[in-house]
């Protein structure tokens, strides 16, 4: 998606720790027109897809989930960021490690609202590790309902979450994946 890649190249800032800090368009301030190209990119690539539910992590996978569901016309679930002491039998659960925080943190899912007859399009912002898709793909194992695909706006690809995930037969769908960074250069593939 040449606009995306375009937008990151012109706006985007390396930090340290392979961290690409994406404020000005995406995780802080929001380019909605941007929004709108990436959410109708990922209605082209899942359009088949028959998807009933868009799930997403707080806070910054929300906007993009959000305009992308327009498309589809489907409702948005967020997986909330929770302490483990309140969680109790109503949800869906499972364990995530922050990349930019270096946290272990529970998320959770009402059970009203991811059940065996859904079929789930998971949509965030960034694809590093892997640890929050996984995190969300035992979500919607758990709640029995059949996972479509990942549509990430950004992946970093030399960090593997990429390749363990479609490893497992997941369809990762990346607007844009990123071979290298410096502060003076991002390589995309
Ligand atoms: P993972 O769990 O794949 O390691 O990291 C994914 C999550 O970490 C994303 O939801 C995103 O919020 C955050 N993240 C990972 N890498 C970056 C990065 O380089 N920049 C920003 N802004 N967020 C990132």
């Amino acid at each position: 998606m040449q606009l995306l890649l375009d937008r990151i190249r012109r706006d985007g800032k390396i930090r340290e720790g392979n961290v690409l800090k994406v404020d000005s368009f995406l995780n802080h301030q929001m380019d909605i027109r941007l929004f709108s190209s990436i959410g109708e990119e990922f209605k082209r690539r899942f359009k088949d897809e028959n998807i009933t539910k868009i799930l997403t992590i707080e806070a910054s996978g929300i906007g993009i989930a959000c305009v992308t569901a327009q498309f589809f016309d489907v409702p948005v679930v967020f997986a909330k960021k929770q302490q483990t002491k309140n969680i109790t039998g109503s949800v869906y659960t499972s364990k995530v490690e922050s990349f930019t925080h270096g946290r272990i943190y529970d998320i959770i899912v009402s059970k009203d609202f991811l059940s065996a007859d859904d079929r789930v399009l998971i949509i965030d912002d960034f694809l590093a590790n892997g640890s929050a898709l996984l995190g969300l793909i035992k979500l919607v194992k758990d709640a029995g309902a059949a996972l479509v695909g990942a549509g990430i706006v950004i992946e970093k690809g030399f960090q593997p979450g990429g390749d363990l995930i479609r490893n497992q037969g997941v369809r990762v769908e990346s607007l844009a994946i990123i071979d290298s960074m410096t502060e003076s250069d991002i390589v995309f593939r």
